[in-house]
């Protein structure tokens, strides 16, 4: 049986990551992206361009890698006052919470997610959410993910197999493991195609790639490349 696979897939480093993570293990990989009024437009942009990249990088990779599916949940973006679809400042709330944080994004992203598996006969769901660097949104939790696993199984009464290759590493493994899957040119890939920064800058390059350099997904970057720099070959413990 071949093993089929949709990856939640943003543009960001984190999911590009899982995406090659997955390109590694399953048969057959398809990517879906989710356009909920995102204030930039830069990740759904990096994203196509990952894509479009990433089949050059190794015949494997442009046999497994299938199509794209770009969902429209624009609904998500309305009912949801944060700094991410909204000219809101980017600090911290009175809940401890960046004001980022769209409330139960992963439930809603994993929901549909599993509905498309489902019609699209793929078991694994990936995803890059992170539990190390995860700025307290909660629904990265791996308890989140696997009560999702669970709700979702039941629901829909078929297995469907949750993975989080990144949910107990921090950004510099998440580097490392970029270079550990696809070498250099995967890590290069990661750091001049994917996208984290907040403001959607990509007018400024830094050694690990395009952003602000302000920002608390920039800063997280940044910190996490000099980190990798430090000790290259840290992938994690968990493979
Ligand atoms: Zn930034």
């Amino acid at each position: 049986m071949t093993s089929r696979a949709l990856v939640l897939f943003s543009g960001g480093q984190d999911s590009t990551t899982a995406l090659a993570w997955a390109l590694d293990r399953f048969e057959t990989v398809e990517t879906i992206g989710f356009d909920y009024g995102q204030r930039h437009r830069i990740e759904m942009e990096c994203r196509e361009t990952i894509r479009a990249k990433l089949p050059a990088l190794s015949a494997r990779y442009a046999k497994r890698l299938g199509p794209d599916h770009v969902v429209d949940l624009k609904a998500l973006g309305a009912i949801s006052e944060t700094a991410l679809t909204r000219e809101t400042e980017i600090a911290f709330a009175e809940t401890g919470l960046p004001t980022t944080f769209v409330p139960g994004r992963n439930l809603i992203f994993l929901t549909f997610a599993a509905a498309l598996a489902y019609r699209r006969d793929l078991k694994h769901i990936v995803l890059g959410v992170c539990e190390t660097d995860y700025s307290g949104y909660p629904d990265c939790r791996d308890d989140t993910i696997k009560a999702m696993q669970v709700a979702l199984g039941l629901g829909l009464d078929r297995r469907l197999v949750l993975h989080t290759p990144l949910m107990w590493r921090d950004k510099a493994q998440t580097f490392a493991l970029a270079r550990a899957i696809g070498g250099e040119p995967l890590l290069n890939l990661v750091i001049e195609d994917s996208h984290s920064c907040y403001l959607g800058d990509r007018t400024t390059r830094h050694d690990w790639g395009y952003g602000c350099g302000h920002c608390p997904a920039c800063d997280l970057r940044a910190k996490g490349f000099a980190a990798y720099l430090a000790a290259p070959d840290d992938t994690g413990l968990i493979p």
